[in-house]
């Protein structure tokens, strides 16, 4: 049986209606990639299935790991094993960068190292991404480019080794510095967790180094189509075009 599984899936905003009907199923250690034209509802469906009260599920169910979570607190999805990336990390002036990834941690199952071992583990995965380890000591504070907030985003995905991830990457603003941080996240998880990812992205350039399952496509809160990764350098050539005419109702 699948990792996730979404069956009937609809949810809202406040009275307006974003997802509907949702059917979606990731099996375990596969690639899936998520596409759209903008405001399709890919990053509601992230929010979504890691189950973010701004969201309320208006019919179906979310299962995971054979568990319905469908009414589980995002913490709890969390410890269960889902990540979602987030774009914009919280600025906390002073507190360095391995302080936060410790408290991200902090008193979950697995993580009662002891300060200067915590330490030796997030500079050992810093390593393995290629990255300085003085970028640890940076203060969690204002000014983080692109790729300094994705390297954020990488250490956190490699430290809490969730069992489902789901990247959300903007459509816009990723710099070759943040794409190269990306692409190697993935890689990495993919190699040291044999994990499972969503990527929601317009942005194929991160998919070229990563071997993606399934692509599936969003149009106005609707999955109307899925394939294997051809459908990656389609859609670059074609656009999203004759899948919003599919998804238009006739007048
Ligand atoms: P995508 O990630 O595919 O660009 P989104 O999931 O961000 O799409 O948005 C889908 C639709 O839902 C858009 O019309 C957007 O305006 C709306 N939407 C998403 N989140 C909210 C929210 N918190 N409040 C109001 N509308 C929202
Ligand atoms: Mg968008
Ligand atoms: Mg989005």
């Amino acid at each position: 049986s699948p990792l996730l599984k979404l069956q009937g899936l609809s949810a809202s905003v406040g009275d307006k209606p974003i997802l509907h009907d949702i059917d979606l199923a990731i099996g375990a250690h596969e690639t899936h990639v998520m596409m759209g034209p903008n405001g399709a509802g890919k990053s509601t469906l992230g929010h979504v299935i890691m189950g973010d009260p701004e969201y309320s599920v208006t019919s179906g169910t979310v299962t995971f790991d054979g568990q319905d979570i469908t009414d589980l607190s995002p913490d709890k999805r969390s410890r269960a094993g889902l990540f979602l990336s987030f774009q914009a990390p919280v600025e906390i002036p002073g507190v360095p960068l391995s302080s936060f990834l410790r408290a991200t941690v902090e008193g979950r199952e697995g993580f009662n190292m002891k300060g200067k071992e915590f330490r030796k583990h997030v500079r050992e995965l810093a390593k393995s991404l290629d990255f300085d380890p003085a970028y640890l000591d940076r203060e969690l504070g204002v000014g983080f480019s692109g790729g300094e907030k994705k390297k954020l985003e990488m250490l956190q995905l490699l430290l809490l080794k969730p069992k489902l991830a789901i990247l959300d990457e903007t459509d816009s603003g990723l710099d070759v510095d943040a794409l190269g941080v990306v692409s190697r996240g993935i890689q990495e998880y993919r190699k040291t967790c044999d994990g499972t990812l969503i990527i929601i992205t317009h942005n194929t350039r991160i998919l070229e180094h990563v071997d993606v399952d399934r692509v599936h496509v969003m149009v106005k809160g609707h999955l109307v189509h899925e394939d294997d990764a051809a459908l990656i350098a389609d859609i670059d050539a074609h656009g999203f075009e004759r899948f919003e005419q599919a998804a238009t109702p006739k007048a």
